[in-house]
């Protein structure tokens, strides 16, 4: 969910972020190659280390577990990718199995050294452990420096994603032809809004998938043995794992997309099908961010398969190609950079007063408890995959919970342990911000709520669906355009200053079944619909 899908502009205030240098955000040297590297679970792949045969520690913390109920999908990968580095570096790593990163880390007198970890928590801990060294973050194509530099030279104007995002291209030299973009636009995004396929048949092949090894075996029986005893709780199913676990399987995926998928990629990138829930999707997002893949490397793949495919006479269209790119190294960084830039209280915001928890049925994935087509399916796959794309993210589950009044701060723990690429930095911004509107509108111009008509035209669920898309009152009213005006009304005074709002709150006006609406849902509430 790195990107809004609809194109809307995402802008921030300058003024918003932290007034004082917090520690966490110091510049950290870049380097310590004579040191062992301590590499988080979300730092796996080379770039991570300074010279190849650097020492390292790796630590699986079971209390990280324990804590909070994970997607059973998403332990299994976590756990998988840390014992397959430990088992590829072999004498080069030590691998603690304990309770505590503290347990681990006590057992050194060595200096040790790591690269700035991914939240703030955890910046926390390793800036108070005497002997660790941190270094400058890594896995992300913008460093810190440089989105700092380009957020105070822009002074009190708003900070967009948009003009973020061309700086980084400008700076990195992506998609570029001399000072211009490729093809002579920034942005191809309207040309990706298109509905789903009219025969209902994903544009792309069926992904590569990543074949199980007696590693994941023994973290299956671990994990299975960890439940049993009633060490951990998980939500979702097992499954086959789907996602790399290793730098081989995930360079094989990239390879997979880059040659297979992103020429058809662009178009259909915001639809949603019910049997076909990968679509053109690179699914390289769990490889991201578990450090296998550097996104720079994955941009720059991109770019050399679209110039060698356009060299031979066999162009890719430039709207798929510069839409994966802006996914990688515009959303994604953006997201990751806002996280440090709001600082530690954008957690906390609830702009729309939003104090409904996460209700039983969604905690647990439970589907079948569903009826609305477009809900059960997509909470079908998520309990199934631990995975779906932005749009059901987005404008599904997202929306859903926005509508309903669903507490941000429930929801961004909800989404971080139910989704196998969901990591504290990624879901804050994308569920505070750009999902539920929590910041007053910092990140987002405008809410992402929408009606079932959005659905319908976006997806293949309403015809499967007991609900109408077009009602709004009744048995068959549908929960996403009866919500979206109940949404509405209960904010109506909070977006009455947002101009991108006036019209849709002028449409509150018209509807004289306004009353009824609105305690029909007020009726409904989170209860499954
Ligand atoms: Fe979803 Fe409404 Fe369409 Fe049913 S009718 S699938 S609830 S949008």
């Amino acid at each position: 969910m790195q990107h809004p899908g609809a194109g809307a502009g995402a802008d921030t205030d300058a003024g918003t972020g932290a007034e004082e240098r917090d520690p966490a955000l110091a510049d950290f040297p870049e380097r310590s190659p004579a040191t062992r590297r301590w590499l988080f679970a979300d730092q796996l792949g080379p770039h991570f280390l300074d010279r190849p045969d650097q020492p390292v520690l790796l630590v699986e913390a079971k209390a990280v577990f324990a804590r909070r109920r994970f997607h059973r999908q998403k332990a299994h990968l976590v756990l998988s990718a840390l014992r397959h580095r430990a088992a590829e570096l072999g004498e080069q790593a030590h691998l603690h199995q304990v309770t505590t990163y503290a347990e681990a880390l006590d057992r050194y007198d060595e200096p040790l050294s790591v690269c700035a970890p991914t939240t703030w928590s955890s910046r926390d801990f390793v800036l108070a452990r005497p002997g660790l060294q941190v270094l400058a973050a890594r896995g992300f194509v913008s460093t810190q420096g440089e989105f700092a530099g380009w957020a105070e030279g822009r002074g009190r104007r708003r900070l967009l994603m948009e003009d973020f995002y061309r700086d980084a291209r400008r700076r990195r030299d992506v998609l570029m032809d001399g000072a211009q973009p490729l093809g002579g636009q920034w942005n191809y995004d309207a040309e990706n809004r298109e509905p789903p396929p009219r025969d209902g048949r994903s544009p792309a092949p069926e992904p590569w998938w990543p074949a199980e090894d007696e590693i994941d075996e023994q973290v299956r029986a671990d994990l299975d043995r960890w439940e049993a005893d009633g060490e951990v709780s998980f939500v979702g199913d097992d499954g086959p794992r789907l996602f790399p676990a290793t730098r081989e399987e995930a360079l094989t995926r990239l390879h997979d997309f880059l040659t297979a998928r992103l020429g058809v990629f662009g178009p259909h990138e915001d639809a949603m099908l019910a049997g076909e829930r990968w679509l053109a999707h690179s699914l390289l997002s769990p490889a991201m961010n578990l450090g296998l893949l550097d996104p720079l490397e994955v941009v720059r793949a991109a770019e050399a398969t679209a110039r060698a495919r356009a060299a031979d006479g066999d162009p890719l269209p430039l709207n798929s190609v510069e839409g994966f790119v802006r996914q990688v190294m515009g959303w994604r960084d953006y997201i990751w950079h806002t996280y440090w830039h709001f600082g530690r209280p954008y957690r906390h915001a609830n702009a729309l007063r939003a104090l409904e928890p996460v209700p039983d049925w969604m905690a647990e994935l439970d589907d079948s408890a569903v009826d609305a087509a477009c809900l059960s399916g997509v909470l079908g796959d998520l309990r199934r995959d631990g995975w779906v794309h932005h749009i059901p993210r987005l404008m599904v589950l997202g929306n859903y919970a926005l509508q309903r009044g669903i507490d941000p701060r429930e929801l961004t723990d909800w989404f971080h342990r139910t989704f196998v690429d969901g990591y504290d930095w990624v879901m804050v911004a994308n569920i505070v911000g750009m999902s539920q509107h929590a910041d007053g509108g910092a990140l987002a111009t405008k809410p992402y709520a929408a009606g079932g008509a959005y659905i319908d035209r976006m997806s293949d669920y309403c015809g499967r669906c007991p609900y109408d898309p077009r009602q709004r009152l009744g048995d068959a009213a549908c929960p996403y355009t009866a919500g979206y005006w109940a949404f509405l009304e209960r904010n109506r005074e909070r977006l009455a200053g947002n101009q991108r709002m006036r019209r849709p709150l002028q449409g509150l006006d018209r509807l004289r079944d306004l009353p009824l609406v609105v305690e029909q849902e007020a009726a409904r509430g989170t209860s499954a619909p």
